[in-house]
């Protein structure tokens, strides 16, 4: 097949790994635990990796190893393993990157559970986390030492929609020895080919935009196999087995093995389908967006409105170079007040109240009393994140449709909050 070939035929026709015993054009959903083995020498070979077969459904899976096929034929990469949720993709990959007395140095704009993830669970395993507004390269270049383990932030932050140089930035942790890991969630591999930017691993919830409407909560960790993992001091000795995939053994091996957040087949069956539409919902999904922007900024109760594919978006011009200027379908408003903002929500007939990105429906949010409710406000603040603020999934509606139910839900609002 032709090395320039697009994204929906990739997706497509990836072939199986083994031919299906029925010629099914689908993967079927294969949902047992067990796999037999023709000899006790077979498993010998298998269970001491010298062959590879499926044995145990928690640790590889034929619907689940399909799925993993795919997204490495769309996005080029390496390696590909896929788990139970976007945080078991985060959570695995930290924690296979870095040890006890190490540290992360992450973006200070993060999706509100893997903020609380790395500013308390992973610092009681003796791990530092250092915030940082990568915005500010110098920042970034002061907080990396050489117990830094990884550099970590989001393609576009959730739900502050910062887009940051991600070039630079991995130019940057390069240049220190440090492996760039990006939440690639809000830019599907459609959009972004994060190897180009220089990340080397991408974490992704696939229960957003591959799961092809909400239909199963997912995740993938990406590996580009860009990084050298004898640089890496938590990966030096798997790298000396795995050279060229030393991240992967270990979070298969030891780190996804033990903690048990698989994939199930059903799960995988969910994604296989949502991959291969991904590209015609992303389209939509971002002409949706393109004209609620120019709807919401011609509105006079609407304060601000963000979604980094305007032209008035601080990140339109980054995100036209990373993103083939279709930076995802998240997009925020601000209303006059905290009020204003609860009573355009409750006066939507149609936009659902709801925490999920990239379902097919629109779904709307206020990250400040949700989300990030468990923080103070000072550290709401210091995260850019506003009680005026928000946060729109726009899905694949007609888009006129949605306007009419923003603008009767904006005649609700008083003029003075
Ligand atoms: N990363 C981002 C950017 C997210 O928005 C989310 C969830 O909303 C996650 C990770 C976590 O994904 P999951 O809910 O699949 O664990």
């Amino acid at each position: 097949m032709s090395k320039n070939q697009g994204y929906t035929t990739s997706s497509l026709h990836t072939r199986f790994s083994k031919d299906d015993a029925h010629h099914a054009l689908h993967m079927p959903i294969y949902e047992g635990v067990a796999y037999e083995f023709d000899s006790s020498q077979d498993m010998e070979e298998v269970f001491t990796g010298r062959k590879f077969a499926h044995a145990y459904s928690r640790t590889s899976n034929p619907t689940v190893e399909y799925f993993e096929q795919k997204l490495k034929s769309v996005t080029g990469a390496k390696s590909v393993i896929a788990v139970s949720s976007g945080m078991a993709a985060i959570t695995n990959t930290l924690l296979s990157l870095v040890e006890p007395g190490g540290n992360i140095v992450a973006s200070n704009q993060l999706f509100g559970h893997t903020y609380a993830f790395l500013k308390s669970t992973i610092q009681n395993w003796n791990i530092q986390v250092r915030f940082v507004d990568m915005r500010n390269l110098d920042h970034v270049a002061d907080a990396i030492d050489s117990k830094t383990g990884l550099l970590f932030f989001e393609t576009i932050t959730n739900p502050q929609l910062e887009v940051y140089d991600i070039a630079a930035l991995s130019a940057l942790a390069h240049s220190k020895n440090v492996p760039v890991v990006a939440d690639s969630t809000v830019t599907p591999p459609y959009v972004f080919k994060s190897a180009d930017f220089g990340v080397d691993v991408e974490v992704v919830s696939t229960t957003k935009f591959i799961s092809g409407g909400a239909a199963a909560v997912g995740g993938a960790i990406i590996d580009n196999g860009t990084f050298d993992w004898v640089k890496s001091e938590a990966l030096k000795t798997w790298a000396t087995n795995f050279p060229e995939n030393a991240l992967l053994a270990r979070i298969r091996k030891e780190i996804f093995r033990h903690l048990g957040g698989c994939m199930t087949a059903h799960t995988a069956h969910f994604l296989i389908l949502g991959l291969d539409i991904l590209a015609l919902r992303v389209d939509r999904c971002v002409e949706n967006c393109l004209a609620l922007g120019s709807f919401f900024e011609q509105h006079n109760k609407v304060t601000r409105v963000n979604y980094p594919g305007l032209k008035n978006s601080p990140g339109y011009a980054l995100s036209q170079k990373q993103f083939s200027g279709k930076p995802g379908a998240v997009m925020t408003i601000d209303l006059q007040s905290k009020k204003s903002c609860y009573d355009f929500m409750d006066a939507l007939k149609m936009v659902r109240r709801a925490t999920n990105l990239n379902d097919n429906k629109t779904l709307i949010i206020h990250p400040w009393s949700t989300i990030y409710a468990e923080f103070s406000d000072a550290e709401k603040e210091q995260m850019e994140l506003r009680d005026t603020m928000l946060r729109l999934s726009v899905g694949i509606e007609d888009v006129h449709d949605l306007m009419e139910d923003f603008e009767q839900a904006l005649l609700c609002v008083g003029v003075d909050g």
